[in-house]
């Protein structure tokens, strides 16, 4: 870190923000293959929140890729640099008193775990969309595995790159067995008690 930087002591904090909005804040973490089903589930979910007055914001590859990250690549090494910037900006929002609904590939345990450590254990609920590889690529809802089928795509995570399944996810989820709107319910149900505000 810079030595000419100093941390300021904010006035308002976290726990004053909770407390205006009536909910606490944290990151709820979507990680899975490309097609599983994360920005789908976490839009419904992030649907069902509003419903219930939670303030939250929605972090996915559309608004994340395109802006702040739009200098990177899919190598090991700018991955990591993407995830660490979402945790970056992901511990702000939860500071700023928002659910965080994050929804990225997010294919390497250690970066999962350094969110995990950036935002700290308790503000991180991991859900772990758990669609099978074949199923994603039935759906290629991008087209990208059909694009390196053709050999177009190098470093697409489950054909050319590595994915490491979450050894201790707070839920997983395989959407070949579940819908969209219980997947919903599930997370409800992880959330709740933490959410500190009961959901109709
Ligand atoms: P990801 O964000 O993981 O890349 P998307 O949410 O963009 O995945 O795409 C998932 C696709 O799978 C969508 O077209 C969605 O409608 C479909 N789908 C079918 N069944 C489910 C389910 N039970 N849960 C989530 N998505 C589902």
């Amino acid at each position: 870190m810079n030595k000419n930087i100093t941390s300021h002591e904010f006035v308002i904090t976290k726990k004053q923000r909770n407390k205006i909005n009536n909910h606490t804040s944290f990151v709820i973490w979507f990680t899975g293959l490309s097609g599983a089903g994360k920005s789908t589930i976490a839009n419904a979910l992030e649907n069902k929140l509003n419903d219930n007055s939670i303030h939250t914001y929605l972090l996915d590859g559309d608004n994340i890729r395109q802006g702040l990250n739009v200098d990177l690549t899919f190598s090991q090494e700018d991955r990591s640099e993407n995830i660490r910037r979402i945790a970056e900006v992901s511990s702000l929002l939860i500071d700023a008193g928002l659910v965080v609904l994050s929804a990225f590939v997010s294919p390497y345990r250690k970066d999962r775990m350094m969110v995990k450590s950036k935002v700290k254990d308790i503000n991180f609920i991991e859900i772990f969309v758990d669609t099978p590889l074949e199923e994603c690529i039935r759906r290629d809802t991008k087209g990208l595995y059909g694009k390196a089928k053709k050999g177009l795509i190098k470093n697409l995570t489950g054909i050319n790159a590595p994915y490491e399944r979450p050894e201790n996810p707070n839920l997983r989820i395989d959407t070949t067995k579940y819908t969209v709107d219980e997947a919903v319910k599930m997370i409800l149900n992880t959330i709740e008690t933490k959410l500190e505000k009961s959901i109709i």
